[in-house]
């Protein structure tokens, strides 16, 4: 996907609880960038290009939907890092006191600032610098647990989180967690439990 240097893809910008992970349960504002670099055969993510907004018209939305300032501003995909004007907008976030999370498959190396969260999920490839640079790990449990990433991170635990909730997945990620507790913990898709987006 090519755009304009200036503008961002954007598939959706919304206010919800942030339900995964370390910072389940907290007031965000997600910004859904298009496009993503991987071609996983499991995706079941819309990431297709809806709007091409600039850092300011997105601030905007930002500012309309959390005017207290203190959402956590969540950019996700696709993959956010794909397209290089994420970086201004991550920036423009900052300079406006904003705390900037970010939710990434760890495949495109960049270097980001200190006071950004990193959330990696690896995928089908891990850039090394992003899996060193990362906050937190998640792994997603899918009929099996993807036991070939802990070797390539070196944070603990790591977040399992069993795919659509499905109990299936649940158990397996449970056993995994029993079986080796300071390696592993559960993170559910709470939003999808209580029937927010
Ligand atoms: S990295 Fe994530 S969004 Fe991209 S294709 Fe894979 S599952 Fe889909």
């Amino acid at each position: 996907m090519t755009l304009p240097t200036s503008t961002l893809g954007v598939v959706e910008i919304f206010a919800t609880l942030q339900g995964e992970g370390t910072h389940t349960g907290r007031a965000a504002v997600f910004i859904r960038l298009a496009g993503c670099n991987l071609r996983c055969h499991f995706c079941d993510t819309d990431f297709a290009l809806r709007s091409l907004l600039s850092s300011e018209q997105i601030l905007a939305r930002v500012q309309a939907l959390d005017p207290s300032g203190q959402a956590i501003i969540v950019l996700t995909g696709g993959e956010p890092l794909a397209q290089t004007t994420s970086l201004r907008l991550i920036d423009a976030l900052r300079a406006e006191g904003r705390s900037v999370h970010i939710e990434s498959n760890g495949t495109i190396p960049v270097d980001l600032p200190d006071d950004v969260w990193l959330t990696v999920s690896p995928k089908l490839r891990l850039h090394p610098r992003m899996a060193a640079r990362a906050n937190e790990i998640k792994c997603i449990v899918d009929k099996r647990v993807p036991f070939e990433w802990r070797d390539q991170v070196s944070q603990r635990p790591i977040w399992l989180q069993p795919e659509k909730n499905a109990p299936e997945n649940i158990e397996l990620a449970m056993v995994a967690i029993l079986r080796e507790p300071g390696e592993f913990r559960l993170s559910l898709q709470t939003h999808k439990l209580i029937g927010i987006a």
